[in-house]
């Protein structure tokens, strides 16, 4: 098959500004997201990069050259800042620069001299530096709601980066001849090859807002908006899990059931708001003496759990009194009052107290109403279920 090269050079044209527009309206829909609105400026300014090297160098000054070639990389440094952005990562913009500062001065150099195969050679190189930066910036953190884009986005620009040394070392296996470009091989896939990749590059990121949106959505819906403590749902799905890794690997689980004392008192004494942001330093009190991997959930009101992996039911009751005691500590500042707060909390554990997520959840909420009747602010571990210790009974 034989490509006529006019044509794919408009083509090509076409299509990069065609990448401009998708990204801008990408970036129109979704203002609040950083990054996206440096990859459709980047885009704007690469297809304008690409024009004026296709189109205009002809019949212009070859300052035009060097202009449309510093264009491209400058679009491309953007698009590199732009994934940075859009991690919440400070972009590289001194390295950046300082390889912009290098492609003009390079171009300026090749242009004067009257080398294109150098220039050429010179930009395909920096163009595959380019590639392989905004790779590395897109496969720093790899999340597991965005990693098929991530991954998808990168193999892209990967093929890219090769296809461009290879151009580079096969232009340079060349005789130096006017338009080395043109005795390649492959000159009729010349253009086409990069263009059908960065169409994939574009699909890709649009991908990757897209699973970041998901990922978001999902997250905020498990979550409590007013103490960020995962939803009763999603303690209930993490639990499952949870309990059938510890009794795969007969690991001890435990379970606090905590409730508020008096809570409604301070909603009568100083209002609901009040209440809210109460409810929110408890939270907050307890999320900071828990572990990292101990989940923290919000069951309804003012009552709340924490499970507690690998922890048996000593250490549980430990962790549940020295909660109980920074929330006693605990100033809480709302409205301007200065009010204070108890906890009561009903220990449960796996085997001893049950085999289930149920029957943990019943009996230490049994054990936390027994601390209710014995005074309230105390912690009391639920009483040892013997037909759960497997025994008969
Ligand atoms: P006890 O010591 O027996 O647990 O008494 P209590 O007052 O804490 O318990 P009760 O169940 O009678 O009252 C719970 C109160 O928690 C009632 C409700 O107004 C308040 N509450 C529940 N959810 C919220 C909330 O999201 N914000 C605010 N401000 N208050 C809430
Ligand atoms: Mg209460
Ligand atoms: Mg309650």
């Amino acid at each position: 098959m034989t490509l006529d090269t006019p044509t794919v050079a408009f083509v090509t044209v076409l299509v990069v500004c065609l990448q401009g527009g998708i990204l801008t309206a990408l970036w129109l829909i979704h203002r609040d997201m950083r990054g996206i609105g440096f990859w459709a400026g980047g885009a704007l300014l690469v297809a304008v990069g690409v024009m004026g090297s296709f189109l205009l160098s002809r019949s212009l000054p070859s300052a035009t050259l060097v202009v449309s070639n510093v264009a491209i990389v400058a679009g491309l440094a953007i698009t590199w800042w732009g994934i940075d952005a859009f991690f919440g990562r400070r972009p590289g913009y001194r390295l950046g620069l300082v390889i912009l500062t290098i492609t003009a001065v390079g171009a300026a150099y090749f242009v004067g001299t009257e080398n294109s195969r150098g220039r050429i050679i010179f930009l395909l190189g920096v163009f595959a530096l380019m590639a392989g930066l905004r790779i590395y910036s897109l496969l720093r953190e790899v999340e597991p709601g965005t990693r098929f884009s991530q991954f998808f986005t990168s193999t892209a620009l990967g093929a890219q980066a090769i296809y461009y040394l290879v151009l580079a070392t096969t232009v340079f296996s060349l005789p130096p001849v006017e338009k080395p470009l043109a005795q390649v091989p492959f000159f009729g896939w010349l253009f086409l090859i990069p263009m059908l990749l960065s169409i994939m590059v574009v699909f890709g990121v649009v991908l990757l807002v897209n699973q970041t949106i998901a990922t978001r959505l999902k997250e905020s819906a498990r979550r409590d908006v007013l103490t960020e403590a995962l939803t009763r749902r999603a303690m209930e799905e993490v639990a499952e899990d949870e309990l059938a890794r510890s009794r795969r690997h007969d690991l001890p689980l435990s379970l606090l059931l905590l409730d508020i004392d008096h809570f409604k008192l301070v909603n009568d004494q100083y209002g609901h708001a009040a209440g809210d942001t109460a409810l929110r330093q408890f939270a907050g009190a307890v999320r900071r003496c828990l572990r990292r991997e101990d989940v923290f959930g919000r069951l309804g009101g003012e009552e709340f759990c924490a499970l507690l992996p690998s922890t048996a039911v000593g250490g549980a009751a430990q962790l549940a009194e020295r909660i109980r005691q920074s929330v006693a500590n605990l100033a809480v500042e709302a409205g301007g009052h200065r009010l204070s707060m108890k906890v009561s909390i009903g220990v449960a554990s796996l085997g001893e107290h049950g085999g289930n997520w149920d029957e943990l959840v019943n009996q230490a909420d049994r054990a936390m109403y027994a601390a209710k009747r014995a005074g309230r602010n105390r912690v009391i571990v639920g009483e040892a279920q013997p037909a759960a210790t497997g025994l008969p009974g």
